[in-house]
């Protein structure tokens, strides 16, 4: 995507929403910074990106035509001549711009903001067929579609995203497929009384009601006890990793702007030991935390809600040492986790399910133990089990890939193995981990944190950023890439293939 048209494109979404930004603004800061012109610059990067063309055949099937999925699609499209590609997808909305969610959950958008029409991003030539894969067969090579049509193919890419397992924590109910827009179990408790998620559309939407009944409440609320707002991480990886923050800063913010955050307790309860698993931003956000007089309780993991009575049931967890016997009766020491139950009233509480891969996923021979990841080689994407099976986005079994931002790197890497192999080559391309949390800290601000596996190591720092700015930091020039310009790029220059 070119640089003017990426311009066009943050002016055309800046027009949308004069209440945030004018257009006066954006072109005032967008002139008078060279920062500015330095991420306009880098985020039109990738323009050129196009493989070469190649002449292989075979049959391409690629389940799920969510992100990751139709991209790879638009790739492979613009790169094989006389290409014979299909995609299998059953949402007619599933190119749904899901990082948009977080915003409208506070206000700032609405849903006609992030929602894409499947059929307009079909590549040209590309097969469609609108439908849900129910059966996997990677030994005879086939997909069944709808219970009732077989597909075979040379080549498959699973692509089927996450599904949110609200069902999971006792007391609430549904799982939301990525395949559905079915969540009527879920909406029974999430959505009303304080009960909120930004993980699913219709729950972002009623996330915004929800700050605006406890704004009401905060309003009226009288005596010493301050109101609680509670924020959960699950137990797992999860989509988005940095969601169940972002909601929290726009929570607050929203509750500093009607002047009643004095009234408001907000409290943190992750499942993990720490903010962030890459230490530069764990200190960063540990500060935020802290100005904003944010609470927290490290290894608490949701495990029930009474709606009845708002009260939320935490395992508090930790590890301790605990002695075994061997098969000879010798003792030895093995580290066990003992957790007790926590109960904790809330008037508001936003709720990051656990997440978990589609069953058909899954439970099948691509599938894996637990949340059921396909099985994949991290680096190269190619199915550890079958060779002329990839996968890629949120269903894939890589660490830390579960953004669309890791996405965006690994459909090239697919794509180019896939090619390889397919002309009787090794795959060669790697995934390195990369992946992105523009963390938006308020309205205005975002912490562009951007890391990879080898972030992780020891004095590796924040190795991963691409600009040349301190990461750590939050900045409007950030806040400006993630509202205005990450959509136009995801829409128009990943989902054609080419950024
Ligand atoms: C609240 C929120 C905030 C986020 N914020 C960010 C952010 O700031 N930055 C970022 O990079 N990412 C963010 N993300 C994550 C990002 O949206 C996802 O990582 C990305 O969409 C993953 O792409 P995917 O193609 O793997 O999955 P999806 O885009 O979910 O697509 C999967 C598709 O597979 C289809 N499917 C499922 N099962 C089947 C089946 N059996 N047969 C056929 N088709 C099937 C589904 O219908 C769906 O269309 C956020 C997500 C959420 C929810």
């Amino acid at each position: 995507m070119s640089k003017n048209k990426i311009l066009e494109e943050i002016l055309n979404e800046v027009d949308k929403h004069p209440e945030i930004m004018s257009r006066r603004d954006a072109l005032k800061y967008l002139s008078v910074s060279p920062l500015a012109a330095s991420v306009l610059a880098s985020a039109s990067v990738g323009a050129a990106s196009a493989s070469a063309s190649s002449d292989v055949t075979g049959k391409i099937v690629i389940v799920g035509g969510g992100l990751a999925g139709m991209s790879t699609a638009a790739r492979l499209n613009n790169t094989i001549d006389n290409a014979d590609i299909t995609v299998i997808e059953p949402d007619p909305l599933s190119v749904s711009y899901q990082p948009g969610q977080t915003l409208i959950g506070a206000g700032l958008w609405d849903l006609s903001d992030i929602q894409y029409k499947r059929d307009e991003y079909v590549p040209s030539g590309v097969k469609l067929i609108k439908g849900a894969v129910t059966a996997f067969d990677p030994k005879n090579n086939k997909v069944v579609v709808d219970g009732k049509d077989e597909i075979s193919y040379d080549q498959l890419v699973v692509a089927t995203g996450i599904n949110l397992n609200y069902g999971g924590i006792k007391g609430l109910e549904g799982e939301i497929s990525s395949a559905t827009t079915d969540n009527a179990a879920t909406k029974k408790t999430i959505t009303q009384d304080g009960l909120h998620s930004i993980y699913f559309q219709d729950g972002a939407a009623a996330t915004w009601e929800g700050i605006k009944e406890l704004i009401e409440k905060a309003k009226n609320h009288k005596g010493p006890e301050k109101l609680q707002a509670v924020f959960t991480h699950p137990r797992g990886p999860l989509k988005c990793g940095g969601a169940p923050k972002k909601i929290m800063y726009l929570t607050h913010a929203r509750l500093v702007e009607a002047g009643v955050r004095d009234k408001v307790e907000m409290t943190f309860y992750p499942n993990g030991g720490g903010m962030f698993g890459i230490k530069d931003y764990h200190t960063a956000i540990v500060k935020q935390f802290e100005e904003r007089d944010f609470k927290w309780n490290y290894k608490h993991n949701l495990v029930a809600v009474d709606t009845a009575t708002k009260t939320a049931t935490f395992n508090k967890w930790k590890k301790v040492e605990k002695e075994f016997l061997d098969e000879m009766d010798e003792p030895y020491m093995k580290k066990v986790e003992v957790s007790e139950p926590v109960e904790v009233k809330y008037d508001f509480m936003h709720i990051s399910p656990p997440m978990k891969a589609p069953d058909v996923v899954g439970k099948s021979e691509i599938g894996s133990q637990g949340p059921g990841w396909v099985t994949v080689n991290k680096k190269t994407l190619q199915s550890t089990f079958f060779n002329n099976v990839w996968s890629l986005g949120d269903v894939a079994g890589v660490p830390m890939g579960k953004t669309g931002g890791s996405a965006r790197k690994q459909y090239k890497v697919v794509v180019d193995n896939m090619i390889s192999v397919m002309s009787g080559k090794e795959p060669t391309a790697e995934y390195d981990g990369y992946t992105v949390c523009p963390l938006i800290t308020s309205i205005g601000t975002v912490m562009l944190a951007e890391f990879n596996w080898a972030s992780k190591k020891p004095g590796s720092g924040v190795n991963a950023a691409s600009f040349p700015l301190d990461p750590t930091q939050e900045r409007w020039i950030w806040w400006l890439l993630k509202v205005y310009a990450l959509k136009p790029m995801t829409i128009h220059g990943m989902l054609s293939g080419k950024a």
